[in-house]
């Protein structure tokens, strides 16, 4: 049996997935100070949880920011190539799709070929990131993966910063002013996603769209989302590793190629 490895090294996490062309297994970990140790961790974790050796794996396939690692992937492509890849092995009918994670955010259409068409990317702020969410998370005393329950059935607030360190004060001021936690966490992922939306809007979707990264775990974004854009959203099992998911695949294809 051929296998291969994707590891996506993200600013907050790092994500690997084992591959062997019918069935796909994945870890996530926490990318902690040096990215390297986190993609040797996952790819230890994925062998060792497998029972393989790293002679058993024909190809390694890196992505993420933290990819430039030398001597440690066999190839490397981006992360935009490896997240439309994942996602059209996934949901081969997909018109595009939003991956929002640590550090920034992308909108990418995709073509009936499953390459991608054109894209929007959100790399210079934090606004509309995973860190605006975890940076006014942490100003309620809250963790990340609350918030979603917290914000369901809540009317939301404005929340007029869309800057990350001025939404912290804000969120600070409203606290203060005896607002809910919940609708002030409702106004926070409805003003991601306004921010998500107006980049979607510049790439005319007509389908469906895959969610995916990190803060595609949050349902109620999915649903303000979906609203925002006027499109059906999927979120994948797993959507965290779908860019690790396509650098296997990826690896596989090439794989295949040289037989
Ligand atoms: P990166 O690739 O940059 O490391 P990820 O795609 O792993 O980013 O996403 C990380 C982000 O996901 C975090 O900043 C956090 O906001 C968000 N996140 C993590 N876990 C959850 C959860 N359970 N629910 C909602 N958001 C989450």
């Amino acid at each position: 049996m051929k296998w291969s490895i994707g590891i996506d090294i993200g600013s907050v996490s790092t994500k690997g997935v084992l591959y062997n062309g019918q069935v796909w297994h994945s870890e996530v970990i926490s990318t902690g100070w040096s990215p390297s140790q986190a993609g040797k961790e996952v790819l230890e974790r994925l062998l060792l949880t497998h029972g393989l050796t790293r002679d058993q794996i024909q190809i390694v396939v890196g992505t993420g920011y933290g990819r430039i690692q030398e001597g440690m992937f066999d190839k490397t492509f981006s992360e935009i190539t490896c997240h439309a890849r994942g996602s059209s092995y996934l949901l081969p009918e997909a018109c595009g799709f939003i991956d929002i994670g640590g550090q920034d955010s992308k909108v990418v259409a995709l073509a009936k070929t499953g390459k991608v068409r054109d894209f929007v990317l959100n790399d210079k702020c934090a606004a509309g990131t995973g860190r605006f969410l975890q940076v006014t998370a942490q100003t309620m005393g809250l963790e990340v993966s609350q918030l979603s329950d917290l914000a369901r059935e809540a009317n939301s607030v404005a929340i007029n910063s869309m800057c990350a360190v001025f939404a912290e004060s804000e969120v600070i001021g409203l606290l203060a002013q005896g607002i809910s936690k919940s609708c002030i966490i409702a106004g926070l992922l409805q003003s991601i996603a306004k921010r998500i939306g107006v980049m979607a809007g510049k790439l005319n979707f007509q389908g469906c769209i895959i969610f995916c990264g990190g803060v595609a775990q949050n349902q109620v974004l999915k649903g303000l989302l979906s609203k925002e854009i006027g499109c059906k959203l999927f979120v994948p099992p797993k959507p965290q590793s779908i860019g690790a998911l396509g650098a296997a695949i990826l690896g596989y294809d090439l794989i295949k190629e040289e037989e």
